[in-house]
C-alpha cells in the first residue's frame, strides 16, 4: 500500500518534470536559435572524460557527463554547446538520482562531492560528484533522474547511459564527428 502510493508520487514528480525539461527546451529554443545557427558546423563536441553525454535541459546551458565504472558513478558538471570542456561548479553537498529496476522499484544513488583540486575546487564549490551501489555492476542501459542548483536555478536532470540525453538537438554528441 505505502510502497504503491511512494510509486504513484514518483510517477508525478517525473511527469511535472519531464514537462518541465520541455518547457524550458521551448523557451530556450526560441532565444538561442540565430546563436545556434551560428555555429552549427562545429557542434560535434566530444566528453571530455569519455563519459556520456547528458543535455541539462539543452545542450547551450550544460551538460552532465557521467562515467559508470565496476559499480561506481561519476559525474562531471560541464558548461553548454562549445564551451563543454569548462567544468561548472555547483554548491550541492550531495546530489540524488533516482532510477527505476524493471520490477517498478526505485534503486537511489547518492553522489558526494570529490572536488577536482587541480582545480582549486573544495566542497560545496564543486563539479565532480561520485558514488557507488550494486546495481550498477551489471553494466545494463538506465535512466536516471534527479534535481541540481547549476547556473543560477534548480534544474532536472535526465542521465541515459550509456546513450545520453539531447532533446534539444539531434546532434549526437560523442559520435558525430563532421
Ligand atoms: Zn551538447
Amino acid at each position: 500500500m505505502t510502497k504503491n502510493l511512494i510509486i504513484a508520487v514518483l510517477a508525478i514528480l517525473v511527469a511535472i518534470f519531464g514537462l518541465n525539461a520541455l518547457v524550458s527546451h521551448r523557451e530556450h529554443a526560441d532565444h538561442t536559435v540565430a546563436k545556434e545557427h551560428d555555429h552549427s558546423g562545429e557542434h560535434a563536441h566530444k566528453a571530455p572524460h569519455s563519459g556520456c553525454l547528458n543535455e541539462i535541459g539543452s545542450c547551450e546551458t550544460g551538460h552532465v557527463e557521467v562515467l559508470v565504472t565496476d559499480g561506481r558513478i561519476e559525474i562531471f558538471l560541464l558548461a553548454g554547446g562549445h564551451e563543454i570542456s569548462r567544468s561548472v561548479r555547483v554548491p550541492e553537498k550531495a546530489i540524488i538520482l533516482r532510477s527505476w529496476a524493471e520490477d517498478g522499484s526505485v534503486r537511489k544513488i547518492e553522489l558526494e562531492p570529490e572536488p577536482l583540486e587541480l582545480g582549486g575546487e573544495k566542497i560545496g564549490d564543486c563539479s565532480h560528484f561520485a558514488g557507488s551501489a550494486n546495481w550498477l555492476k551489471s553494466s545494463a542501459p538506465f535512466e536516471a533522474y534527479g534535481w541540481l542548483m547549476f547556473r543560477g536555478a534548480v534544474r532536472p536532470i535526465v542521465v541515459h547511459y550509456p546513450k545520453g540525453y539531447a532533446p534539444s538537438h539531434r546532434h549526437e554528441h560523442e559520435d558525430d564527428q563532421h
